[in-house]
């Protein structure tokens, strides 16, 4: 780990709502390139290993759900109709839409999701969190999600893990790093930090809402576009699987990620959804009319 550099970034970052987004990240010292060969095989002889055990599993990756039912079940339809068996979570399951409850009986009854917790998961669960940083729109988000859960339901989001490893493969909600922190991850070296902390050759993540993946390289975390692939052993990824319930990279279609370790085939599936019904329901429950609005542009 000699071989390192250490650069501490403070930015703003400014994502496709128009919301300043804090940016901090510790750029952690990039391992040689010896040291992370070896690893990287070590890591995936043990994947290997387990995907032996997952021969038949087809996993369905969703995230930032964000309490939206109608987009969320039409992807449920289109996962079964793919041979899914099992389905993950990178957290938000709720929060900005207006079904948290269906969403989240969902995730944990019929699902039985491994899932961990979003910022907003946090935000709404944990009642000192102090709303005044945040924008009109999402503070309102906030505490209408509160008084629609039972105590039930906000102690599952509260002990929601930030990280969890999943048969062979990571999911976290921001990055590995520092998940507490809730950073977004525009930039490969945002990237590269969290690769630094990845114990897995595949780790899922979401928070941004736009679907993409990284691999790392020899110089640090190149960012590809999110389209069908077969992963070939000795890649190590890090893949945002998009968002279900708001996708804000200008196409409204719902949005999650397929992998079948058998094969070692990864999907990204788009999916249009009655966005007026869902679109109605915000409305219905008197939450701000940008909540409602974005939906239809994907932004
Ligand atoms: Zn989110």
């Amino acid at each position: 780990m000699a071989k390192g550099r250490h650069i501490l970034r403070l930015a703003k970052h400014r994502n496709n709502g128009g919301e300043e987004l804090p940016v901090c990240h510790v750029v952690s010292r990039v391992p040689s390139a010896e040291f992370r060969r070896t690893q990287n095989l070590a890591q995936w002889a043990e994947f290997q290993e387990q995907e032996k055990t997952l021969a038949g599993k087809v996993f369905a990756v969703l995230g930032d759900i964000h309490a939206n039912i109608e987009a969320l079940n039409v992807v449920l339809d289109d996962a079964r109709k793919q041979g899914v068996t099992d389905f993950v979570c990178v957290g938000d399951v709720v929060g900005y839409n207006a079904s948290p409850k269906e969403c989240l009986e969902i995730v944990r009854g019929e699902l039985n999701a491994h899932c961990v917790q979003g910022n907003h998961d946090y935000y709404i669960s944990n009642l000192s969190m102090n709303l005044e940083d945040f924008s009109p729109h999402a503070a309102a988000a906030v505490k209408w999600t509160r008084e629609q859960l039972n105590d039930d339901e906000m102690a599952y989001l509260a002990n929601l893990p930030l990280k969890k490893p999943v048969m062979g493969f990571t999911l976290v909600h921001s990055t590995l790093d520092m998940p507490e922190r809730w950073g977004y991850v525009f930039e490969n070296d945002q990237a590269t930090s969290s690769f630094a902390f990845q114990k897995t050759p595949i780790c899922f993540h979401g928070h941004t809402h736009v679907p993409i993946v990284y691999e790392l390289t020899d110089t640090g975390a190149k960012h590809r576009p999110a389209e069908d692939m077969t992963v070939r052993v000795g890649q190590r990824l890090f893949i945002n699987v998009g968002s279900v319930g708001q996708p804000r990279d200008g196409d409204p279609r719902a949005s999650y990620a397929i992998y079948v370790p058998a094969t070692r085939e990864l999907k990204f599936r788009r999916l249009e959804y009655d966005v007026a019904a869902a679109q109605e329901r915000i409305k219905k429950a008197g939450l701000p009319e940008r909540l409602w609005q974005r939906l239809e542009f994907g932004r």
